[in-house]
């Protein structure tokens, strides 16, 4: 069989140590669980082709289209503060690249298509829950206006995968602006191979950041892009949950969905990820863990800055110091929108905190409570009214200082839907019994996220009690 798609593979013309070229393993009996074909047209890819019977083969990983260089990267990482020094595409395979309708090169990746050397102890496959949470949850922080990966595609495997129990397996297609991560650098720093880190860096820079001056520069992107990124994390009260090294990516996307989880109740020590014992990556943590992880790509990025002399060191600190003041301003630009500010005063900051203090100590729905600011009815989502009142009178004081459409700005700034995660598991276990209307009604409304409709009215509301979900599991 041939299929017709042209991939192109610049990853592949890196030295041969930096991936194993190898084919995804086929499976038995793929079947398309859900084509995302907006997506697809964005690719410059025929959806029809992708939702063939030849497509769906390649989505399942048992058709490589003709020409294309399909591989495993490799990588190391810090996971929960250790060093691996050697992790990897354990259970993914890049088929290739595709530059699209933008002019933007986008890796296309099938996770979930078996065991590659990387896999260590891990079977490389995916189960449908995993996929399916993935698949909303990136695609719903696209809608948000969040750089992430995207999800092209979902398929069941026709296979068993053995977990706590024995699952449907299932591959996800994951779409990115590249694959490469902090433990990618992280991987060649740990051999001293500085070949391989010039490669790369020089790569990287051409593939994301071309007015980057050298590794430096690099690194000073790579600070701007993440005080970006966790700041519009926390905006929404997304926990990302597993904020290991090889799972940031250089070019400023969300990447790896495993334990991650929005928040209904604020509390800035939530923690999701059944693995994360100690609260790391606990939400109000997120922006240190960034820079902790920034800290580990500059000095895997030292031995290109001539070495680790004290100049270079100097020079690498002084970009990494500068992020707590980064992550501040971006922080504020996210959050002063979300209480209808257009512009900066000093003491903003406190008034947020004080408003997220007292939603602390009250329970307050995230996602609601800043939502119900436009609408005047702030005040109902507090159990305890009074604590809202007597920061209202500050608010509005100092909304008295802005330009009007204050509750536009609100209004855009603020999410009516987010994929809440009791929502998430249920459409997971209606996808289990084969209904996979749940999942298909759950997608579509967190296409529009910013939009009040009768049609998302229901995914408005918090779990009850019985079905709020505590802890959320790695993912595999
Ligand atoms: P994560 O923290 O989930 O991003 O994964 C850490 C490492 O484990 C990566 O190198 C993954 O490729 C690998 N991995 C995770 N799950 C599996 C699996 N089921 N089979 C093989 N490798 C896996
Ligand atoms: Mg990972």
């Amino acid at each position: 069989m041939t299929l017709h798609l042209k991939l192109e593979n610049s990853y592949a013309t890196l030295p041969a140590r930096f991936y194993t070229a190898m084919a995804p393993t086929p499976v038995a009996a793929p079947a398309l669980v859900k084509l995302n074909e907006a997506l697809a047209l964005e690719l410059g890819l025929d959806p029809e082709t992708l939702g063939s019977a030849e497509g769906v083969q390649m989505l399942a990983g048992n058709l490589v289209p003709e020409g294309a260089t399909p591989l495993a990267q490799v990588y190391a990482g810090h996971q929960f503060g250790g060093f691996s020094p050697q992790l990897g595409d354990g259970r993914a395979i890049l088929l290739g690249e595709v530059v699209d309708r933008n002019g933007r090169r986008r890796d296309i990746q099938l996770k979930g298509s078996g065991p590659t050397p990387y896999s260590r102890m891990g079977d490389g496959r995916a189960w449908l829950g995993p996929v399916l949470r993935e698949y909303l949850v990136s695609e719903a922080m696209h809608a948000l206006g969040i750089p992430t990966t995207r999800a092209l595609a979902a398929v069941k495997t026709g296979e068993a995968v053995r977990r706590e129990g024995a699952f449907p397996g299932a591959v996800l297609t994951r779409v990115a602006a590249s694959h490469i991560r902090v433990g990618t650098f992280q991987y060649f720093a740990a051999r001293n191979d500085a070949e391989a880190l010039k490669a790369l860096s020089d790569y990287v820079i051409a593939r994301h950041y071309p007015d980057a001056d050298g590794p430096l520069g690099l690194l000073e992107a790579v600070v701007a892009k993440q005080a970006r990124l966790v700041a519009q994390w926390m905006g929404v009260g997304f926990i990302h949950g597993v904020m290991n090294t090889d799972n940031m990516a250089v070019s400023g996307e969300t990447i790896d969905y495993g334990p991650c989880a929005f928040m209904d109740r604020y509390h800035p020590q939530t923690v999701f990820s059944s693995i994360d014992q100690y609260g790391r990556y606990a939400f109000d943590r997120q922006a240190d863990i960034a820079l902790w992880n920034l800290a580990q790509l500059a000095s895997s990025l030292l031995p290109l800055m001539g070495g680790a002399t004290q100049e270079a060191i100097d020079r690498a600190t002084a970009v990494l110091h500068d992020f707590p003041t980064r992550f501040t301003a971006e922080w504020l630009a996210v959050f002063g929108p979300k209480i209808g500010l257009a512009n900066a005063e000093a003491g903003d900051a406190q008034l947020i905190h004080t408003l997220l203090d007292r939603m602390a100590a009250t329970g307050a729905d995230f996602t609601n409570t800043f939502r119900a600011l436009a609408d005047g009815t702030a005040r109902d989502q507090f159990p305890q009214p009074d604590a809202y009142d007597a920061w209202a009178v500050d608010w509005k004081a100092r909304l008295a200082r802005e330009p009007e459409g204050a509750g536009a700005r609100m209004r855009a700034a603020n999410p009516v839907v987010i994929p809440r995660n009791h929502r998430v598991e249920e459409v997971i276990r209606a996808g289990l019994r084969g209904d996979f209307a749940p999942f298909e009604q759950l997608a579509k409304v967190l296409a529009h996220p910013f939009e009040e409709s009768s049609e998302n009215a229901p995914y408005r509301t918090p779990p009850t009690p019985e079905e709020r979900v505590t802890a959320t599991f790695c993912g595999t």
